[in-house]
């Protein structure tokens, strides 16, 4: 047996997104920039991926900017807002403890130039009000920069009352929307957003290709400078073959957003209340404010690592945390900004779905999850001391 359950971390690419790559790996595959015919049909189909995903984030064709994916979406996003409130003389951006390192590590670096950055507190399910944005707002405030759903906990914020607040006060709202496009509906005008992240990998799509939405009148920043490519505001030959690809998996995703959110959450839930029964676990995040296949615990006294060794064992490909920081052994700021202590951060287990899961596997891994926490914690020194009292436990 083998379950793939770490979708937010990559998903598998769709046939059909597959299929719509290769011929611009082997017959149209002139570059866009070229005069000649063969040159003329990629910038065609170029053109044509433009509009697809146009049409689905409501936005026009002008206001979408091809770039390597959600890391160079965010960071793009950021410094553009930051030069543009620096011009005039605004250097101050609120954002979140519980952001991706794409936004958190560029906003360390815009803090090194003399930028002054507010983290708002998330609340114990992982939320965060618009009144908090509204209240944190300066008149030297330059960008909001919040993100749709979250990667880890798969928390959705209120992003179009956040955008809201942004508007009435003229500050720029970007969000990293990268776990949330393809899996919940999107419209840039609806929701009030300025600008946006998205990448193909995590709805189905390929790796390497994402998009940078700014709305009309927001002149992006380079941060890849060289030839003119993308109205010169993103240098370097368009990857034609990932573009055609992105757009294929975003109009399917989108089309299928209710069918598939039905099944997800009938999964998930399902996939909650089975380790809701391990006894000392919790479920980080919101319950309903959460994305459709996201399912995220804690389990007191057991170590995040050996938990997904030994299910990997079992044939099931899990996560703790994002794939990001997994590999290092500092537990998740996601975690810590929820206010778990270190202990109980580190023994974090993230399941995210995709419709390929079944509700076999789903019962499978409930089954193998709770033979794992009772293998570990068997062996475990510190649930010894929990079980006899002479430590108190921390999830009760
Ligand atoms: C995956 C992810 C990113 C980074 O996207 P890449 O395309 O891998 O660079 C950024 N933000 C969030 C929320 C993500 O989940």
């Amino acid at each position: 047996m083998k379950i793939y359950v770490d979708n937010a971390a990559t998903t598998k690419m769709s046939r059909a997104a597959v299929e719509a790559m290769l011929p611009y790996m082997s017959e149209i595959y002139g570059n866009p920039s070229s005069l000649h015919s063969d040159g003329q049909a990629a910038a065609e189909a170029l053109y044509s991926a433009r509009e697809r995903i146009a049409a689905v984030l409501g936005c026009t064709a002008k206001e979408i900017t091809f770039t390597s994916g959600g890391s160079e979406s965010d960071t793009q996003a950021i410094i553009t807002a930051a030069k543009l409130g620096e011009s005039k003389g605004k250097k101050h951006i609120i954002s979140t403890a519980f952001e991706h390192h794409a936004v958190l590590h560029t906003l360390e670096a815009l803090e090194k130039q003399g930028f002054e950055i507010t983290l708002l507190d998330i609340d114990e399910y992982g939320l965060i009000t618009a009144e908090q944005v509204k209240n944190a707002l300066r008149e030297d405030t330059c960008l909001v920069t919040v993100m749709f759903a979250n990667n880890e906990i798969g928390t959705i914020q209120p992003i179009g009352e956040i955008g809201a607040v942004c508007r009435a006060a003229g500050v720029l709202f970007h969000t990293d929307a990268v776990q949330a496009v393809g899996h919940l509906n999107i419209n840039v005008i609806e929701q009030n957003i300025d600008i946006l992240s998205l990448s193909a990998h995590k709805f189905h799509g390929p790796k390497g290709a994402g998009v940078l939405y700014a709305r009309k009148g927001i002149a992006l920043q380079n941060v890849i400078f060289g030839g003119a490519q993308e109205r010169g505001k993103r240098a370097g030959t368009e990857n034609i073959p990932a573009i055609m690809g992105m757009a294929k998996a975003l109009e399917d995703s989108a089309a299928n957003i209710s069918a598939n959110s039905e099944k997800l959450i009938k999964m998930r839930n399902r996939l909650i209340n089975g380790l809701s029964e391990i006894p000392h676990s919790i479920l980080n995040g919101d319950r309903e404010k959460r994305l459709p296949g996201n399912v995220n615990f804690c389990f007191e006294g057991i170590e995040g690592e050996s938990l997904l060794l030994l299910l990997d064992d079992k044939g099931i490909a899990a996560s703790s945390g994002s794939a990001c920081t997994s590999g290092a052994l500092d537990p998740s700021h996601v975690l810590l900004a929820l206010g778990r202590p270190h202990e109980i951060a580190h023994g974090s287990l993230r399941l995210s779905l995709s419709v390929e899961n079944t509700d076999e596997e789903i019962e499978y891994i409930i089954t193998a999850v709770k033979e794992v926490v009772e293998y570990l914690r068997s062996m475990s020194p510190v649930w010894r001391d929990l079980v006899s009292g002479k430590k108190e436990f921390v999830i009760k």
